[in-house]
């Protein structure tokens, strides 16, 4: 199996590309943001006044690792609606299961926090005799 690679960028700043490798393109080990051949996409992004790569980045770091292929996968389809690979039927189709799967996580999520709610409340009923505070 190949090493995740990080993007093999630099920004601006001369600090490597913060992007993780789950955002990075196999084929051109470049995240979408700094690979050469989505420089038409990535005008056209802009132009459209998309502010995309930054929340798209945000979002990233923000995801936790299991939910990350989702994400990658809506940006795939996003990538592949633009290029014309796929239908924008397609691409709706993938958007909705990816929102499915978000709900189906968060529910997850929500339960196991009301578990641990739950068993931190049980704790605080009965404190251990000498550890409550005066
Ligand atoms: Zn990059």
């Amino acid at each position: 199996m190949d090493e995740p690679r990080h993007c093999s960028a630099t920004r601006r700043d001369g600090s490597p590309c913060a992007a993780p490798p789950s955002a990075v393109d196999a084929a051109t080990g470049f995240c979408w943001a700094h690979s050469p051949d989505k420089r038409e996409a990535r005008r056209a992004a802009r132009a459209k006044g998309g502010r995309g790569k930054a929340t798209a980045a945000r979002a990233e770091k923000l995801l936790p690792s299991h939910m990350r292929p989702v994400l990658a996968a809506v940006f795939a389809a996003l990538r592949d609606v633009r290029s014309g690979a796929i239908a924008p039927a397609q691409a709706s189709a993938i958007a909705s299961l990816a929102g499915a799967a978000v709900k189906v996580y968060q529910a997850g999520l929500l339960e196991e926090r009301i578990a641990a709610l739950e068993q931190a409340g049980a704790v605080a009923i009965a404190p251990q005799e000498g550890q409550g505070r005066t």
